[in-house]
């Protein structure tokens, strides 16, 4: 299989081209001279002319041959190149044209699946039919959403992850970067070039950590209860209260117990989440009395905050109320514990183009420009190294970003170094909820 691209050699027929008629016409012209002056009679000026032109048709002949060899074996030379270079690639890469034929395919491809002896197919769709090319979640990938039709239109694919099944069956989990070749400036993209990662072994072992999470998070939390409990015992024990150092080290102890309960409990439900064992129990609830209650509960945690509460009318929601709550904690705790000089925590919970939004205003630290971009990556802390850093696991935005995803909604933030952050969410308003709102509004 070949593409037919050659490897440009910058260098310009032009020169040779012109050296070679100059010294051809001077010939011509000198021989002619010199010969009208050697030769006398026209009978042998006229058969030397003949030799001469025999003479000049061989040597250019000649000379012709030795041109096209030398580019014959650089051309050669280029595409054994070309080609070792693809051969030695440890990433799978293949070219597909615009009329979906494989037209160039590595030794890796072959080798990902398992296709050494039946040999790679030369159309693209017997390809991803051998395969069974799927999404990740198992649905089958439409014929444009595969990469290399989407690189054919002009898109450039980044990491697009797939299942495939390799010849013996066992499953696979690849990731497809593909780009589009355009070999005349402006022109749509004749060739995509498609390149496969194996990140099955990737898979299996970010499982295997989230294995490992879920039963240490699981098994953490017992002792943990166990050791809040029998503290809080300890505490109501006491006859005659507490001497105020005793007072303290209980209080100390009933907070940081508190706070391991809480990071056991985000380790355990980011596991859950990544197994796919994060269930949503939907129920309908006003939003705005969601957002009191836990402002109520968040209040006691600071006394250089004042958390403010703005809302304009009911704001009815189909959600899991436990997991806003937690989305909401989180929210609220970033807010007090980012902004260390206190001041107002502003809520505001309203109706916006059929959602209810949320958004927590705080006066703090705010985002680093340069690390807002991966702040909802799991485990990115942005202050992680700076001199703000207040620890964490960097768990809570990611779990909050997801757990609005699964409802349909949408979280995002704007942030303002050293001026503050306001971190906002939305969920779709339940209908006929939001029509009663917007009836008693117009009455
Ligand atoms: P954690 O706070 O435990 O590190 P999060 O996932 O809640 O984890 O937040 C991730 C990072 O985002 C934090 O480490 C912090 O750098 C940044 N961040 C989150 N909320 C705020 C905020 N309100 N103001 C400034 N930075 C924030």
């Amino acid at each position: 299989m070949s593409t037919g691209l050659k490897a440009g050699r910058a260098s310009t027929p032009w020169r040779p081209v012109a050296i070679y008629a100059v010294v051809a016409g001077l010939w011509i012209i000198l021989s002619d001279v010199l010969l009208a002056g050697l030769v006398r009679g026209l009978g042998d000026f006229v058969q030397v002319q003949v030799l001469k032109g025999w003479l000049y048709v061989a040597a250019t002949s000649v000379l012709l041959y030795a041109l096209i060899r030398k580019d014959t074996a650089a051309l050669r030379e280029s595409e054994a190149r070309h080609r070792a270079s693809l051969e030695s690639m440890a990433d799978a890469l293949f070219l597909v044209d615009s009329h979906g034929r494989i037209v160039e395919a590595n030794k890796a491809v072959l080798t990902l699946f398992g296709l050494e002896a039946a040999g790679m197919p030369t159309e693209l769709q017997r390809f991803i039919e051998l395969l069974d090319i799927r999404h990740p979640d198992g649905s089958p990938v439409a014929w444009d959403a595969l990469p290399s039709q989407r690189a054919l239109k002009g898109e450039t694919v980044r990491e697009q992850e797939l299942l495939a099944r390799r010849s013996n069956g066992a499953l696979l989990h690849i990731s497809a970067t593909a780009s589009p070749v355009v070999t005349d400036m402006g022109q749509v993209p004749e060739l995509a070039v498609v390149v496969l990662r194996d990140l099955t072994e990737l898979k299996r072992l970010e499982r295997m950590r989230d294995e490992f999470l879920s039963t240490a998070a699981h098994e953490l939390r017992t002792p943990i209860t166990t050791i809040k409990g029998y503290a809080q015992l300890l505490d109501r024990w006491t006859p005659g209260g507490h001497e105020p150092r005793e007072g303290k080290a209980f209080r100390i102890l009933n907070r940081q117990s508190d706070r391991l309960t809480q990071l056991v409990q985000e380790l355990l439900e980011v596991s859950r989440l990544q197994l796919g064992r994060l269930a949503l129990r939907r129920q309908r609830f006003e939003l705005g009395e969601l957002v009191a209650d836990v402002l109520e509960r968040m209040q006691g945690v600071s006394s250089r905050h004042r958390l403010v509460l703005h809302q304009e009318g009911p704001v009815f929601v189909d959600a899991d109320r436990e997991r806003i709550d937690q989305v909401l904690v989180n929210l609220f705790d970033n807010a007090i514990k980012y902004s260390p000089e206190g001041g107002d925590i502003e809520v505001r919970v309203a109706s916006r183009e059929g959602t209810g939004v949320v958004s927590i205003r705080d006066p703090g630290m705010g985002i680093p420009k340069e690390r807002q971009g991966q702040l909802f990556e799991r485990f990115y802390r942005a202050h992680a190294g700076l001199e703000s850093d207040r620890g964490g696991m960097g768990i809570g935005l990611h779990l909050s970003e997801q757990i609005v995803q699964r409802h349909g909604g949408r979280i995002w933030f704007e942030s303002e170094p050293g001026k503050g952050s306001t971190f906002s969410f939305s969920l779709a308003l339940v209908q006929q909820a939001a029509q009663e709102h917007e009836h008693e509004a117009r009455v």
